[in-house]
């Protein structure tokens, strides 16, 4: 992932939280749907979570995980493998619909080494690009509009998934 060129300030709170002892927060927002809101998650499908990433690296960055909490795709099932790419799929549909963006670095980091700040719970990035955007968010690097902003998005992306029949946050089973 081409990434590095991206100027996230704000991700500095969520470096700064990494090595605590809290557990995995995928794991916390698989357990927790009536924080669903809070925790920015977009869509649950049967073995699937889709999250909003707080600390983004652009407007509009997601996270797919499986719900269990495996770290390598050697643990993955073939079904969930299968959903997670579906929702690839749906999210850059969601996405492009709400926010237009010109393109998408999607991929997966494993290890520390590699940058992923999660090693624990596998999970794809899907992070929307614009023509110049390496001072996207330059102009509103405080991270209480970030947080305002990332409310309206997960509302508008809930729209959108209703009217272009993408899918729905579900209720777990
Ligand atoms: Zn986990």
């Amino acid at each position: 992932m081409n990434l590095k060129n991206l100027w996230a300030p704000w991700r500095i709170k969520y470096v700064q939280g990494l090595g605590g002892s809290s557990e995995c927060f995928i794991c916390q927002n698989v357990k927790s749907p009536q924080n669903d809101t809070a925790n920015l998650v977009l869509w649950r499908s049967p073995k699937c979570i889709v999250i909003l990433n707080r600390f983004p690296y652009n407007n509009g960055h997601l996270l797919i995980s499986p719900l269990r909490h495996i770290g390598g795709l050697e643990e993955a099932t073939d079904e969930e493998l299968l959903e997670m790419t579906k929702l690839v799929r749906e999210s850059q549909k969601a996405l492009s619909l709400a926010i237009r963006p010109h393109g998408f670095n999607i991929g997966m980091n494993f290890g520390r080494c590699s940058g992923a700040g999660l090693p624990g719970h596998l999970h794809i990035h899907i992070v929307p690009r614009w023509d110049g955007d390496t001072n996207f968010m330059k102009a509103c690097g405080d991270t209480a509009v970030i947080s305002q902003g990332l409310t309206e998005l997960l509302e508008q992306l809930k729209q959108i998934s209703k009217e272009h029949n993408l899918p729905q946050w579900r209720k777990p089973s």
